[in-house]
């Protein structure tokens, strides 16, 4: 999501930017959503780890929401070539759909 100071962060609930990765005056959007911080954070997301993916995840009801579409997690999965992280991802989503969501 974009504030209207050009300021970028990860997610459309992050109204107060706790998971701000920086701010289109100073950096293109491309450059932003492919940089390091946002490929570290993705890859938590897709681990499961939310703490180590932006501030905000660590306390976030909508966390096991796969809010994300399956298709284009897999997408991801195919580019970054790691096997086994693809293979952790597809035990936390399969664990995921047996479990009741949290907070809702
Ligand atoms: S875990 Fe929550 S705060 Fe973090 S990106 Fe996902 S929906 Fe947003």
């Amino acid at each position: 999501m974009v504030h209207v100071d050009g300021s970028v962060t990860t997610c459309c609930l992050d109204e107060r930017l706790e998971n701000r990765i920086g701010n289109l005056v100073q950096t293109p959007l491309a450059a932003l959503w492919r940089g390091p911080l946002m490929q570290s954070w993705r890859r938590a997301h897709v681990e499961g780890r939310f703490e180590a993916s932006g501030p905000l995840c660590t306390r976030c009801n909508w966390r096991s929401a796969g809010a994300v579409p399956d298709e284009d997690v897999e997408s991801w999965l195919k580019a970054q070539n790691d096997p086994a992280l693809t293979a952790r991802w597809r035990a936390r989503r399969a664990a995921a759909q047996t479990e009741p969501k949290e907070g809702r």
